[in-house]
């Protein structure tokens, strides 16, 4: 009888340690979504969309601060980074003032962290420290004054510093996405090229490049009007002590059943342990067993990680 007890006992303690462990309030990493103008994008539904991925694996508590719209003045908004150990850009529209600007640029030379999602490598081309944070630009007037075209050939990266316009992009598909730094802990255990659902693949990116690692790369074919090259999808840029990555994946349409780029295990996978490279420094995400893999599509349709994916 007590044996039996005792085996019971031992029994549900294990149950009890092999539980996942949540992290309380203070543990959580402190996450601000910056969004509020983005173009052709629906900035509430990919924030809405990013602040549940991020939410709903129990390792950021989000924020999200909304900057005025595009016919008010943008020079009031003024947010206070401090406390944040990240802030993803969702943003697509006016350059902040000066003095916002400033204000960001210090909380990313004291060590902060920065996330970089799709149409926001588009805005503030007029704002240096955003290109130099970013790497790599498209559009907003941007031009070989920007800096080169980086691209994939021959087996390593190419910086091009020819003439041109940066930023386009051909119709939607799916792609193909392959790893070029799978030692890097963002990277580390994935599968080293997996498929892509449908999104809209920006190409001929350009910008200042520096200290920069680029993580993953697709190949736009021309046949598909694309640039034919193998392009930047994935990259970190190291900016004095702060960390920012940037994911070109995550077009956002204009209603909810428009964010099915969103919906892709890989791009909330790697966007997940982007976010807490970002923030720490470090990647403590175990590899799910529902990533993608070549030749394989999967989806996380309501932003979360299913019950057995770790
Ligand atoms: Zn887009």
């Amino acid at each position: 009888m007590r044996m039996k007890y005792g085996i019971r006992f031992l029994l549900g303690l294990f149950f009890l340690l092999s539980l996942p462990i949540g992290l309380s309030a203070q543990q959580k990493i402190k996450v601000m979504i910056a969004t509020g103008q983005d173009g052709n994008h629906w900035w509430k539904g990919s924030s809405d969309a990013v602040k549940q991925i991020l939410e709903n694996s129990g390792l950021f508590a989000v924020d999200i601060s909304v900057t005025p719209g595009a016919d008010e003045d943008i020079n009031s908004y003024n947010p206070v980074f401090d406390g944040y150990k990240l802030v993803v850009f969702l943003y697509g529209g006016k350059t902040w003032s000066e003095k916002t600007q400033k204000n960001f640029e210090k909380y990313m030379s004291d060590g902060g962290g920065m996330v970089v999602i799709h149409s926001s490598i588009v805005p503030m081309a007029d704002w240096p420290a955003y290109n130099q944070m970013t790497g790599l630009g498209a559009w907003d007037g941007r031009d070989e004054r920007a800096g080169p075209y980086v691209y994939w050939k021959n087996d390593r990266f190419v910086y091009d510093y020819s003439t041109g316009s940066a930023g386009h992009h051909a119709l939607q598909r799916p792609f193909t996405v392959t790893h070029r730094a799978a030692g890097h802990p963002i990277l580390r255990g994935l599968p080293p090229v997996w498929d892509h659902f449908k999104d809209e693949l920006y190409s001929k990116l350009r910008g200042p490049a520096k200290n920069m690692t680029i993580l993953a790369t697709t190949y736009d074919a021309s046949e598909l009007g694309g640039s034919g090259r193998d392009e930047p999808l994935m990259w970190t840029v190291d900016y004095e002590k702060g960390r920012s990555f940037t994911t070109v994946m995550g077009h956002v349409g204009n209603d909810p059943e428009l964010r099915y780029a969103m919906e892709c295990t890989g791009f909330q996978v790697t966007l997940l342990r982007g976010c807490e490279w970002a923030a720490t420094g470090k990647v403590t995400q175990s590899v799910p067993k529902d990533f993608p893999s070549a030749g394989v599509i999967t989806l996380r349709k309501d932003f979360k990680a299913p019950f057995n994916a770790n």
